[in-house]
């Protein structure tokens, strides 16, 4: 950030009075400007013995396979940001059920938060920011070709629960560092 949204002026990066952190504060109208992590809402939704993925038509991780998720919107909750975010990204009607995980990215800024959901039919396609919609086996499932690595501990974890015949809510940090395949 380089200038205020506030009036235009420039910014200055500074530690406010009583603030413990350094944030973007207007020189001239003297509002602070504070940064916080961003929410990232999705699903797993589930058909039978499958489980629907999208594969990415954007940047990051352009090619590769996800569950639908994506920024949460101000005004929305979890579930109607979860249930919005498949409807655009698989055009896939769904019914949000319980928390299945959460993961802290601190690096970037985010946190995840997914839910187990009940997709309503298959009648499903492609959205904008996706080039291919597809339900999966267990068997099937593109390990090597997942998106994030916080959706491929989701889905190792979701696969060791339907073993166990008992779905865990997870919670976890995903640490810097290279996507392992
Ligand atoms: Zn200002």
């Amino acid at each position: 950030m380089k200038f205020c949204s506030n009036c235009g002026a420039p910014v200055t990066i500074k530690v406010p009075p009583g603030d413990t952190l350094p944030r973007h504060v207007c020189d001239a109208c003297h509002a602070i400007h504070y940064q916080n992590p961003r929410m990232v809402v999705g699903c797993i939704p589930e058909w039978e013995d499958r489980i629907l993925l999208c594969r990415r038509a954007i940047e990051p991780r352009h090619g590769l396979w996800t569950v639908p998720a994506g920024y949460m919107e101000n005004g929305e909750t979890t579930f109607q940001g979860a249930l919005r975010e498949t409807l655009e990204e698989a055009n896939a009607r769904v019914e949000i059920g319980s928390l299945y995980a959460l993961y802290n990215i601190p690096h970037i800024h985010q946190v995840y938060i997914l839910f187990r959901a009940r997709l309503l039919d298959t009648d499903i396609s492609p959205g904008a920011e996706t080039l291919e919609v597809r339900l999966f086996v267990e068997s099937e499932i593109p390990w090597d070709r997942i998106a994030f690595a916080s959706v491929r501990s989701t889905l190792t974890h979701y696969y060791d629960d339907r073993r166990d015949g008992e779905y865990r809510f997870h919670m976890g940090t995903i640490e810097p560092g290279p996507v392992k395949a």
